[in-house]
């Protein structure tokens, strides 16, 4: 079967791509190498998406993901590792099988990106995690580190402070990058303590996490603060290594063309995260979704 579009990943922009695609009555699947739902299903709270002033990033998806299926939107789960362009259709080859389809979309979304100093590896899920939601009510009335300055590290501090004993926060820059009212809300949680100036340079404990050492970047003097976790928002890696054949930026974002969404192999676009540009939030990957399912309808029509 060739399939009109394919889409790459069921995050917010895949699920929107879904949606309108499916209304412009294209045949299509989406396909998810884990769980519908993409990196806000992560979050336990999201106060920034238009029309929901608050609710849990899981309930968001699910709207999502109820709107796209009652539309008839089918869900293959499996990985994809490869994108081949073999002239009227692309080859998309999957872990368990390939899938062939006019267009792509490539919503593939980012992962956390990792501190890389001692500790954090050998000590992930045993203290150190990338996940306030699914991680913090194991850390209730305990000390824990967040190490980060933007949005994500912000809000998800705000989240731990009502969980833990302490949170201390570490962060290289002076300032925070974070939106305005997630600070004055930090300021105002009586158990944060500000590290500012500083980097960790080591995650330490024996069989779990006991400790983080950081260093104040302008006088190198380092100190250990006691913790038993360090959650980690530093940014994000986006998905992409596994596309060999379309161009990418030196942090390995996709390249578009901004005006339809399409990367350098034709027919091929790519909405959300996984692409270059300013914002990172579900409201531009929900709007690049539609945009992407919008230009690949007009690729396919102007083809045919
Ligand atoms: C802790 C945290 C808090 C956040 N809080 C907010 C917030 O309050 N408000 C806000 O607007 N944004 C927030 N964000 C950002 C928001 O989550 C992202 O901008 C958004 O999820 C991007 O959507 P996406 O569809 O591009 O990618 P993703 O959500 O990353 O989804 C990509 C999907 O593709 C799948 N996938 C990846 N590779 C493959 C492959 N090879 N084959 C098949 N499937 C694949 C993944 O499993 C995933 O499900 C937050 C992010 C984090 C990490």
């Amino acid at each position: 079967m060739i399939y009109d579009a394919i889409i790459i990943g069921g995050g917010p922009a895949g699920l929107s791509a879904a949606i309108y695609a499916l209304r412009a009555r294209l045949n299509i699947v989406l396909i998810e190498k884990m769980a519908v739902g993409g990196q806000i299903a992560l979050t336990d709270n999201i106060e920034n998406y238009p029309g929901f002033p608050s609710l849990s990033g899981v309930e968001l998806m699910q709207k999502f993901e109820e709107h796209a299926k009652g539309l008839g939107l089918q869900i293959i789960y499996d990985e994809i590792k490869d994108i081949t362009d073999d002239g009227e259709y692309k080859t998309l080859r999957g872990v368990n099988e390939n899938y062939q389809a006019k267009t792509v979309i490539i919503t593939v979304g980012a992962s956390p990106k990792r501190l890389n100093i001692p500790g954090e590896r050998e000590f992930t899920g045993r203290g150190v995690s990338y996940c306030a939601t699914c991680d913090g009510p194991f850390f209730k009335d305990q000390d824990i580190a967040v190490v980060g300055g933007g949005d994500a590290a912000l809000k998800e501090a705000n989240y731990l402070t009502k969980i833990v004993k302490s949170v201390t926060l570490i962060h290289r820059r002076k300032e925070f990058r974070a939106e305005k009212i997630i600070q004055e809300r930090l300021h105002n949680a009586k158990n944060v303590i500000m590290q500012l100036e500083h980097i960790p340079v080591s995650i330490n404990g024996d069989k779990t996490v006991e400790s983080i050492t950081i260093e104040n970047v302008k006088t190198k003097e380092r100190k250990t603060v006691p913790v038993k976790g360090v959650f980690i928002f530093i940014g994000i890696n986006p998905q992409t290594s596994f596309l060999k054949n379309i161009e990418k930026d030196e942090r390995g974002f996709i390249k578009t063309d901004p005006y339809t969404l399409m990367t350098s192999m034709p027919g091929v676009f790519c909405a959300g995260d996984a692409h270059s540009k300013k914002l990172l939030q579900v409201a531009t990957a929900v709007g690049e979704g539609a945009l992407a399912a919008t230009a690949a309808e007009e690729f396919i029509c102007d083809v045919c």
